[in-house]
């Protein structure tokens, strides 16, 4: 089955692949042409994903998904949730929104914070969400060299590395992610037997 993702993000296709495995082929926007913007103007992760899924499907009419993911820090109030992407500003800086969830946690001891995804899935015109989430720490400094955006200073809860620590194997068995590509791949899979 040919899935379009609705993500220009390289570092989250490439964990979605090894996901999905040989049963899907796993389009980008770009290998069909599209480069602009996915259009994301929503305060909440599941408005975010079905607003990116439901541009693409509008462009394409393929099956298609998109996913929002939002990093939530408890003593900031659950910030910057749906904002992660333009937390230090509109101007998308993954660099800069790090620092800056470090600078309003500067001697904050309360650290506990975790990764929510949301993933929407459009097929025939219907449409699916799907839910996983991750708690952990918030380190005091970035460690590590793999994976993207808040992963560096993100310690899952029961594991000693970032997140940016682990391979993208082992991100994707407890990740936020990987929770919900997992109930995404199980309901498509049903989905092809119901329909074939
Ligand atoms: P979006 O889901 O692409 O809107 O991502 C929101 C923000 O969270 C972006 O700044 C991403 O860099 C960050 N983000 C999304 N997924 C992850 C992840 O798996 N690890 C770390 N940061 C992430």
């Amino acid at each position: 089955m040919k899935l379009i993702f609705a993500t220009a993000n390289k570092h989250k296709a490439e964990e979605v692949r090894e996901l999905l495995g040989d049963a899907f082929t796993l389009l980008i926007p770009a290998d069909l042409g599209y480069v602009g913007d996915i259009p994301e103007t929503g305060n909440t992760l599941e408005h975010n994903a079905l607003e990116k899924a439901r541009f693409i499907w509008k462009k394409f009419g393929l099956p298609c998904f998109s996913d929002d993911t939002g990093f939530e820090v408890e003593a900031l109030n659950g910030a910057p949730g749906a904002f992660s992407a333009r937390y230090a500003g509109d101007v998308r800086n993954p660099k800069a929104n790090l620092r800056l969830v470090l600078k309003n946690m500067d001697g904050e001891t309360h650290r506990v914070a975790c990764f929510r995804c949301v993933v929407a899935l459009i097929i025939a015109g219907e449409e699916f969400c799907f839910e996983g989430r991750i708690a952990g720490l918030l380190l005091e400094t970035p460690r590590g060299e793999q994976g993207f955006g808040y992963d560096p200073v993100f310690c899952p809860h029961g594991y000693a590395d970032s997140f940016a620590e682990l391979s993208i194997e082992e991100k994707n068995k407890i990740s936020h992610r990987g929770q919900a590509v997992r109930k995404l791949v199980d309901f498509l899979r049903q989905y092809a037997q119901q329909h074939q």
